[in-house]
Parts: structure tokens; sequence; C-alpha cells
């Protein structure tokens, strides 16, 4: 359920009606808006009668909400919501870009990617340490020692952390060094994972599914929010289907559909989506088309030599060309994009 506060409720008549919430054994989330407050509800002890909120000094209307998701949706929330990260933020005007290796390998591999991408114009750095594959016998990443990589990289070049948390017992280490936590496709539906990373407050990619609904992922991020982590990101990375000549579909439609459900920021990973490097540019650009807030795209120096994700990976040349195309689109989407490399 919704409550919406009157404009004029006070301080004291959102606390009052916080700690009913509370007293049922729900638990409340309050929600600033531009024009008044909204308290959201949650718990799962079944339905709250609206009538107990109804009478209460400072309440407008309760509302229910009948969605499988509540903090997620537009209903609860209908402005955009900024995630900040630092000094950045995801979901603004200005599109965020996301991108580097798949993998942290080596110090002079990470390096090379985080100062190629940031004279691309890029603002985050993406790279993961835990890496959780399909084959045990694929490269399974540096770990510990790559989130050092890692927290070196973010020194010397400024660039956010954005890196993949494989499990619940390592998310502690990764959460000591990611700006932003990647939860990746393989993890969606990881609950004790997801209510993990809800209990800490630093923002969430959370990756789509291979078989998962746009429901199924936005009740994931539910699990997040309910725990108090609003700092979620959705990503569509594409899906699986029976199309074989693509690693998976990139399901575009998710993007539009996502932005009119949720408040949540949107972006879009054209690199798995697609699986090839040639398609990656064209599926950026048509995801920003399509309203996406950013990109996370694999970027490595030298693509044939990657240990994971190197056919899909971009060159440092051609991330820069992709950056130059995506900054003469902005303007044309109403976005923005900072493609000067900050000092
Ligand atoms: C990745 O970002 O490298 C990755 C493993 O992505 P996904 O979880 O979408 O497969
Ligand atoms: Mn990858």
């Amino acid at each position: 359920m919704l409550i919406l506060m009157k404009r004029d409720a006070g301080r004291e008549d959102i606390l009052r009606v916080k700690d009913k919430v509370s007293g049922l054994g729900y638990v409340p989330h309050e929600i600033p808006g531009a024009q008044r407050v909204a308290i959201g509800i949650t718990g799962n002890r079944g339905k709250v009668d609206p009538e107990l909120f109804n009478t209460m000094p400072g309440v407008e209307e309760a509302i229910p909400v009948t969605k499988p998701y509540k903090l997620v949706g537009r209903d609860m929330k209908p402005e955009n919501s900024r995630i900040e990260v630092g000094d950045e933020v995801i979901g603004g005007r200005e599109l965020a870009v996301i991108a580097g290796p798949c993998s942290v390998e080596n110090w002079n591999q990470l390096i090379t990617s985080a100062r190629a991408v940031k004279e691309g114009g890029a603002r985050f750095l993406r790279g993961g340490a835990f890496k959780p594959r399909s084959s045990p016998y694929s490269f399974q990443g540096m770990k510990e020692e790559g989130l050092v990589l890692l927290r070196e990289a973010r020194a010397e070049t400024g660039l956010k952390i954005v890196t993949e948390v494989k499990d619940v017992l390592t998310l502690s280490a990764v959460a000591e060094v990611a700006d932003v936590l990647q939860i990746g496709a393989r993890n969606m539906s990881n609950f004790s994972l997801l209510e993990a990373a809800g209990d800490l407050r630093i923002p969430v990619l959370l990756k789509r599914g291979i078989s998962a609904t746009i429901e199924e992922l936005l009740m994931a991020a539910e699990y997040i929010l309910a725990r108090g982590n609003y700092n979620v990101i959705l990503c569509e990375r594409g899906i699986r289907t029976f199309e074989t000549a693509t690693r998976n579909t990139l399901d575009l439609n998710a993007v539009p559909v996502l932005k009119k459900l949720t408040h949540l920021p949107v972006i879009v990973d054209p690199s798995h989506g697609i699986g090839m490097w040639d398609g990656v540019t064209a599926m950026a650009l048509a995801g920003v088309a399509a309203g996406a807030d950013g990109l996370m795209i694999e970027v490595h120096p030298d693509p044939a030599n990657a240990l994971s994700d190197g056919y899909q990976s971009l060159k440092p040349e051609r991330f820069k060309e992709l950056m130059e195309k995506l900054g003469r689109l902005a303007p044309v989407v109403e976005r923005t994009l900072r493609t000067e490399a900050r000092i």
C-alpha cells in the first residue's frame, strides 16, 4: 500500500504514520517527492486496511498497490530516480557510460583499459574480479587480487569502479572496493544475495537473468529496495531466445517498458546482448535511442588474448568511435554526454 501525505503534512504527521506502520509489523518506506511525501508499506503479512490510515492527520489517501512489486514502481514514485555514485549520477539527463574489460586479468591489462575508457569519456570502469562462469573450467577471475588492482586503478584514474559480486560469502570484500556492485544475470534470482545487497547502501547494478521476464527483473530489484537500499540500476543484457546467430537477443523492448513501469534508471549492455564486437556499436546506439540512461560496454586492449569475452570486446579505438557517435546521438534523444576526460 502507498500512503500519500498531504502537501502541508508536518514531520510529526509523517512520523506518526511510520510508527503505526511499524506497530502493525510492516516496514514503512518514506519516499520524498517534489510536491509531497509518500510512505510505501512492505511486509509479507497480507493486506493492510487503508481505513487504518485514511483518518490520520496529514494523510491525503491510502492507496492499495496491486502489483507484486511496489517500491520500484512508478505508482510509488513518479519521478525518475537519480542514483548518486560519489560525484557521478546515473539516471539524470546525462548518459552514464560504464566501460572496461569483462575480467580483471593483470595490472597492465586493467590500467591500459582504464586509461583508454577514461580517454574515451567513460566515468565508470567495469571489470570482474569474481566471475560466475557457465563452465567451472573457464577463468574464474583474479578474486581478491583483482579487487586490489581495481582499487589501484581507481586511485590512478579517478574512475568509479563497477564490479561483480558472485555470492554472499564474498560480498563484504567486494563492497569495500566497489562504487557500484554488479549482480549478474546468473544471480538475478539469488534472493539471499539480493537481500544482502539490500542491507548495504552501495548502488547495485542488477542485470536481467537470461530467461527472466521484465516483471521478474522488477521483483528482483524489489528485494533490494525492500531492505532499504534504493540505489538500484537495472540492466538489459539480452535474453535467451530460439535465435542462435547471436549470443543473446538484446531485448530493447524492455527499455521503454521498464521506463514506463519503474522510476529506476535503466542501462543497456550491448556487449553481452549481441555477443560480437562488430555489432556492439549499433546496438549501443539503438539502446540509447530506445531510452536507456546509459550503457555498459566491454573494452579490452587485446581482445584476441582476453581471458573472457574477447570476441565481444571493443578495442580502445573502436570504443572512442562509439563514444563520438553517441555524442552526436545524445542531443537527438534529449540527453547529454561528456566525452572529454575529466582531469
Ligand atoms: C559481465 O558483465 O561480464 C557478465 C558476466 O554479465 P552477465 O551477468 O550479464 O552475463
Ligand atoms: Mn563479460
